[in-house]
């Protein structure tokens, strides 16, 4: 039942992505009773627009919201987090391409860990729109709360929370987004994710799909470019102030040289900026 939102909303013939498995769900709820950790894990999409989708375990299921700017290890930060339908356990450690349909783009997993609430009735804490909690990630540590904003942010209705790090020692100044920009997976950014799991994008320098699709797509590629070392003085467009790290230096350009063709594709989109 949690999980019908997620599937509505996909077409799991295009896309790589877990459809969910009934039983893992009841198996999972019943396995996740009790305060002891379960499963979180932060996603960095590059999809229209680049954001960063936090999950939580839950029930059997990954409770879900997307934060445009990704999480902040300073207290004073507040980053808004829309929450999304529930996804399937499975998800929590997918990273590739969709190719086409809701949420294209690339998703490469950013963090993954173990929460713990700090509360011990997680779901009075939802109802009431105040989830205090404990991360044990690769990136993020330490006490996290998640508030909900009662339509304070316009269009948002109650969907809208923010995510704020409490002050403890896993606080601090960093930008975690720019500074631990890749995979704790396969340790890439989204051009190694896109160049593994579809190498010929990278030869014929632009997707399969044409229309409007493939223009989508072209963009994101060029994006995935972009976020790699480029030089630090060159506009960084639309991305603003987050996540414009990307791998800089020669690891980040390493894989594109052994692509190939991509390498050209590179050089064509600096020269146009
Ligand atoms: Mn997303």
């Amino acid at each position: 039942m949690a999980l019908e939102k997620y599937r509505a909303k996909r077409n799991f013939k295009e896309s790589p992505e877990p459809a969910g498995d009934a039983k893992v769900v009841a198996e999972r709820a019943r396995a996740a009773k009790g305060a002891k950790p379960r499963f979180f894990c932060v996603q960095k999409h590059l999809a229209s627009h680049l954001h960063y989708d936090f999950r939580l375990e839950h029930n059997g299921v990954l409770l879900s919201w997307a934060v445009p700017k990704g999480p902040s290890l300073d207290p004073s930060t507040k980053r808004l987090a829309m929450m999304v339908e529930d996804h399937p356990i499975e998800y929590g450690t997918f990273e590739g391409v969709i190719p086409s349909g809701y949420g294209a783009g690339i998703v490469m997993l950013w963090d993954r860990g173990t929460w713990t609430p700090e509360v011990d009735d997680v779901e009075a804490a939802l109802k009431k729109g105040d989830l205090k909690f404990t991360l044990d990630g690769y990136k993020l540590k330490g006490s996290w709360v998640l508030v909900r904003t009662k339509g304070k942010w316009a269009g948002g209705g109650d969907r809208s929370w923010l995510l704020i790090k409490h002050r403890d020692d896993w606080a601090g100044e960093v930008d975690i987004t720019d500074f631990a920009p890749l995979s704790v997976k396969s340790k890439g950014d989204f051009a190694d994710i896109l160049a593994e799991a579809n190498p010929d994008i990278w030869i014929s320098h632009r997707p399969a799909q044409g229309g409007e699709a493939g223009a989508l797509f072209e963009k994101i590629i060029q994006r995935a470019l972009e976020m790699r070392g480029e030089p630090k003085d060159e506009p960084k467009g639309s991305m603003g102030s987050m996540g414009s790290g990307g791998s800089k230096g020669s690891r980040g350009t390493r894989s594109v040289g052994s692509k190939g063709s991509a390498k050209s594709s590179k050089g064509s989109v600096s020269g146009k900026r």
